[in-house]
């Protein structure tokens, strides 16, 4: 199998927080479109705290790094994102329990944070929400799993659909969220945590240099 391994857990984490300082302001303007303007700072907060407890880890599975996010982000983001997040990052520890992990461990991940999501928060595809950037990068990865593909491959199919996924919330009117009570409003506007979601997938693609 070509599988990723902690190295690649902690290089996705570093790169997200990159990611998510670097994009900190369009977040913001994205969640003060449609929401209260405080998503950017949040998801920088929590992903500035994880950093900071990175280099005392030692972490012996991927499991653990998942971790490590999940419970760090909950206690940090705040907000509709943080436990939707940290659940998402929790569930996907639990099915992490290996020192490297294949495509089908890299699907079992995104469907296991899909499933935290929507025990969570409740929201379907369509709702204009993280679940419309979680849900097709979860079938995407399986897809690749499913014809002997690479841990890599499945990521960079992930983050592609993601990306996808995020875009597709632009038109949509929002169900669940602070979105929900714009109604029509919403409408044009693409969903702040789906873009933040496919930020973390392209992170977690570009770690395993695919
Ligand atoms: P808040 O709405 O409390 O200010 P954030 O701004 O940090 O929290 O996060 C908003 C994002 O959370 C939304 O863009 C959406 O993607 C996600 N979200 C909100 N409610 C739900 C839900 N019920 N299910 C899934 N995702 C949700
Ligand atoms: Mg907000």
């Amino acid at each position: 199998m070509t599988g990723v391994g902690i190295d690649w857990a902690l290089d996705w984490v570093r790169r997200s927080a990159a990611v998510v300082a670097e994009r900190r302001e369009d977040l913001i303007d994205l969640d003060r479109l449609i929401g209260d303007g405080d998503h950017g700072e949040n998801l920088h907060r929590g992903y500035s705290a994880v950093l900071g407890k990175l280099d005392a880890a030692e972490p012996a599975t991927v499991g653990d790094v998942l971790k490590l996010v999940a419970t760090t982000l909950m206690s940090t983001v705040g907000g509709a994102a943080g436990p939707l997040y940290g659940t998402a990052f929790l569930r996907g520890a639990k099915v992490a329990d290996a020192a490297e992990i294949d495509a089908a461990g890299v699907a079992a991940v995104l469907a296991a944070g899909l499933e935290g999501v929507v025990a969570r928060g409740k929201a379907e595809v369509g709702d204009k929400t993280m679940v419309d950037a979680w849900s097709p990068a979860a079938a995407a990865a399986q897809q690749v799993a499913d014809r002997g593909g690479s841990a890599p491959e499945a990521l960079r199919a992930a983050a592609d659909a993601a990306r996808a996924g995020a875009e597709s919330t632009d038109p949509l009117v929002a169900r669940k969220g602070r979105a929900s009570y714009l109604g029509e409003r919403a409408i044009g506007h693409r969903d702040p945590g789906a873009e933040s979601s496919a930020l973390l997938l392209e992170a977690a693609a570009a770690a395993a240099g695919s």
